[in-house]
């Protein structure tokens, strides 16, 4: 049986800027903006609950906010 990686990432909601860079780089298109405003008043990024996750670190690289950690495995 075939094995794919899985990966989950935490983003901090409160360095979250809402810029869509994770969302537009996220080969798998599992990051979506919610409709979360975090205290500085920025709808927040957030890992799609049904999502193809593979830790691959794309997002984690493209945010400027550096908010984004991965977990693989
Ligand atoms: S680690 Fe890769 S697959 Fe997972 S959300 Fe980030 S860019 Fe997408
Ligand atoms: S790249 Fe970073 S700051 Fe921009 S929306 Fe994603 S988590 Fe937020």
């Amino acid at each position: 049986m075939a094995t794919s990686v899985k990966g989950r990432i935490e983003i901090d909601k409160e360095r979250c800027k809402g810029c869509t860079f994770c969302i537009e780089f996220c080969p798998k298109k599992c990051i979506s903006l919610s409709g979360e405003l975090n205290l500085k008043g920025y709808f927040v990024a957030a890992l799609d609950a049904d999502n193809d996750c593979t830790g691959c670190g794309t997002c984690a690289v493209m945010c400027p906010e550096v908010a984004i950690e991965v977990q693989r495995g």
